[in-house]
Parts: structure tokens; C-alpha cells; sequence
């Protein structure tokens, strides 16, 4: 089928109105302000068709995971697009990672702060935590969150607006909830002020507990 962008903005619209209903109705369930949300639409391998459709349905912020699509799809858009990158951030490519991207929600550890440092601009960065400690999850343990923070205090051009988690992979999002909790926990007491949490199936426990950013790719463009 072609990509056209009309195609794409049929297939997104209702899901869109759909995903606003629901961050809408989590909010209110827990007496938030949905205005307060920042819905990050996910495009990872999805073409630059759905990515120009999301933008003239009104969405603003992108997440990419890979340094090769973010580099093809920034172009694409205007300038008033925030890309965060949510992918693993390999040292080797953090430098052109934060020549382009606005957010990194994957910050780990001082090998990748020395090659942002490398870039003349200002990044806003989550500090990625491994709350549930899976094997096969990126992120950091709560246990070193103290020396990962304080290196990126230190660093001159990133700026630390809070921590990411990816919640557990089970189809009951209700499972989730305790780390995102715990996840919110630690953030207030660290200072802060943003909270990366909540994905396609998990976003409404997500942001009961207290997300300011949730990403989501499947429920807006459909399974990739
Ligand atoms: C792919 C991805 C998402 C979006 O996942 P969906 O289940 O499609 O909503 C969110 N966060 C990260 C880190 C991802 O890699």
C-alpha cells in the first residue's frame, strides 16, 4: 500500500482521539489536569508519512529509538517538532544523538555525558532506571542512582529533568503500578520535575501515578 500521508492521518486520527480520551479519563480518575501530559508519539519504524501525519494532526513531540531514523525523519518536520530519543544511547553515537535530538530519556552513565559535552547545545535529559531489575532491560539500578545523578549534575549541557521507566511487559497494566509508584517516589526526592512513564497498554496506571510524559507508539499508529 502507498504511504501517503492522507492514508496515514485516517489511520492515526481516530486513534488519537481515542489515546486523548483515555489520558483524559486517567486524569480525572486522580484529579489531574490532562493539559499537564506530554504525549510523545513513538514512530520507531514507522516511515516519514505518519510522522508528517501525527504533525498536522497537532502532535509536537516525537520519540525515536535509533540514531539512523532520527536523523532521516528530523528533517521532515518544522522546527517546532521536540524530538526525545528513547532508544539505548551507545556511547559511540551519543555525540550526533545530541546534535539532533531535544530529550534523551535514556541517560545511564558518564561515558555518554563526555560525548554529549562534545555538542553545543543544551539537552534536557531522564536518567533511565531499571526499576524492576530485568536482565534484559537497559537503565540503571536504584542503587547507583546517587553517582549517575550526581555525574549529570555536573555536566555543563545536560539538564536533569527527572527519571524514565519501562513498566513490566505483562498484558495487566495494573501490574505496573507498584514500580511506577516507587519510580515517582524516588523522583520527588531527587527533585524531579518531569517523569517519563507509561507506554501504549500502561500509560492510565502510568500517569495515576504521577507521569508527565508517556510514549506511545502501537495505540496511536497501530502495531508495527
Ligand atoms: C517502542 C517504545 C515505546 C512505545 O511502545 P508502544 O507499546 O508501542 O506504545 C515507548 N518507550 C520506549 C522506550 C520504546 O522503545
Amino acid at each position: 500500500m502507498v504511504d501517503s500521508t492522507e492514508r496515514w492521518e485516517s489511520v492515526i486520527s481516530p486513534r488519537l482521539a481515542e489515546v486523548r480520551g483515555r489520558i483524559e479519563r486517567a486524569c480525572r480518575s486522580v484529579g489531574r489536569d490532562p493539559a499537564g501530559v506530554v504525549l510523545v508519539a513513538v514512530t520507531k519504524t514507522l516511515p516519514v508519512e505518519a510522522v508528517q501525519a501525527a504533525y498536522s494532526l497537532g502532535i509536537r513531540h516525537f520519540g525515536e529509538s535509533r540514531l539512523k531514523e532520527l536523523e532521516s525523519k528530523v528533517p521532515s518536520l518544522p522546527n517546532d517538532a521536540v524530538w526525545h530519543f528513547v532508544g539505548k544511547i551507545q556511547s559511540n553515537k551519543a555525540k550526533r544523538i545530541a546534535s539532533i535530538a531535544d530529550v534523551l530519556h535514556t541517560v545511564e552513565n558518564d561515558r555518554q555525558l563526555a560525548e554529549f559535552a562534545k555538542v553545543d547545545r543544551t539537552l534536557a535529559a531522564f536518567i533511565q532506571v531499571n526499576i524492576d531489575e530485568e536482565q534484559q532491560k537497559s537503565g540503571i539500578f536504584i542503587q547507583d542512582l546517587d553517582t549517575v545523578l550526581s555525574h549529570v549534575l555536573k555536566s555543563y549541557n545536560v539538564r536533569f529533568r527527572g527519571l524514565m521507566a519501562i513498566g513490566r511487559q505483562t498484558p495487566d497494566p495494573e501490574v505496573a503500578r507498584e514500580s511506577f509508584r516507587k519510580l515517582a517516589g524516588l523522583n520527588r526526592q531527587i527533585g524531579g520535575e518531569w517523569l517519563s512513564m507509561g507506554m501504549s497498554h500502561d500509560f492510565e496506571v502510568a500517569l495515576q501515578e504521577g507521569a508527565t510524559h508517556i510514549r506511545v507508539g502501537t495505540a496511536l499508529f497501530g502495531s508495527r
